[in-house]
């Protein structure tokens, strides 16, 4: 194994002798810092619609290129976040940025529509419906604009501690989605109990669909239940036409993955978006939209 030294002056070892534990401590000041300087970055995933790959929104993913390291993925650091106290911290970098590219968006025709992954722990916070409503009011974008997902884990069989600040986030106008659907275990009567307007299936089951009749199952079970629950259906990770196939028989009518588009940086996120929207120049120079 090779020691590096962090820019905290931290010796640690890599190559498999340190723990992951281990690594989130020491992880923990430099992502503090990489908040402070505002070094977390943003990237958008394209939600469309499977009939005609229509934007219906995107989902902010957050990224961090630590200096030493490089690349860290999101679940190490959202975890070290979690663990360290800096969740609230990077939520909020992160719906910022949200809402900062939605006042950015340059189709007044067809605003952007933005989701933000919350973790189990800001749903403890009594104060996170006022903190996101101001930030709702500082960017001026109406709250209908703004989904919130949360991981199915977080909303297991009578967990009844996030409702109240469900609840509120809900009264404010923000749509609830429950993310990974298919792999935590929530009674129906809790789902109802809810106040989520989505289900996203989780991309393990959408990955395997095409091979795995066992994830065939998982996925349409779950397309059947947000149905006649009356909630949207979304499929994440659809990689290939066999997928997006699958999904368009079983009625799913939104999905999110490689197959459309990787997460982006904004301005890729724009040139993607003016590339799948026809537009024709109008007679004094500006651009109309076509579809
Ligand atoms: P998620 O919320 O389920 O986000 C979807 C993940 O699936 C993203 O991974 C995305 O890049 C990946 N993905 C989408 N389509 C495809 C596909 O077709 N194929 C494959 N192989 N992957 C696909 P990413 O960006 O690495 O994020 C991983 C997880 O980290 C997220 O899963 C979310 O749980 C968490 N995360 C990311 N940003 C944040 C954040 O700001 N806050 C919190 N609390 N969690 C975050
Ligand atoms: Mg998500
Ligand atoms: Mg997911
Ligand atoms: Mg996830």
């Amino acid at each position: 194994a090779t020691a590096r030294t962090s820019p905290s002056g931290v010796q640690r070892f890599h190559a498999g002798l340190e723990s992951r534990v281990t690594r989130r401590l020491g992880l923990a000041d430099d992502l503090r810092q990489a908040l402070e300087r505002d070094e977390i970055e943003v990237y958008f995933q394209p939600k469309v619609t499977l009939a005609d790959r229509r934007l219906v929104g995107v989902e902010c993913l957050a990224r961090w290129e630590h200096p030493v390291l490089g690349t860290v993925s999101p679940e190490d650091f959202v975890a070290v976040a979690e663990n360290t106290g800096q969740i609230g911290a990077l939520t909020e970098a992160v719906l910022r940025a949200g809402l900062q590219r939605c006042r950015d968006w340059p189709d007044a025709d067809d605003p952007l529509s933005i989701a933000v992954n919350i973790s189990a722990r800001l749903l403890d916070e009594p104060e996170f419906p006022a903190q996101v409503k101001a930030l709702l009011e500082h960017y001026g974008v109406a709250a209908g604009r703004v989904t919130f997902e949360i991981g199915q884990p977080a909303l297991t069989v009578e967990n009844e501690r996030p409702l109240p600040v469900l609840r509120r986030l809900r009264d404010l106008g923000v749509r609830i989605s429950v993310d990974d659907f298919g792999v935590g275990a929530s009674s129906f009567g809790y789902l109802r109990q809810l106040p989520i307007v989505e289900l996203k299936v989780d991309r393990r089951f959408v990955q395997g669909m095409a091979t795995d009749p066992g994830d065939l199952a998982v996925v349409r079970a779950a397309v059947m239940l947000a149905r006649q629950f009356g909630l949207g259906a979304v499929a994440e990770g659809v990689e290939s036409e066999l997928a997006l196939d699958l999904l368009t028989d079983m009625g799913c009518e939104i999905g999110q993955g490689f197959l459309f588009s990787r997460p982006l940086p904004y301005e890729r996120l724009e040139a993607w978006y003016w590339a799948q929207t026809e537009v024709e120049a109008t007679p004094s120079g500006e651009f109309r939209r076509l579809r």
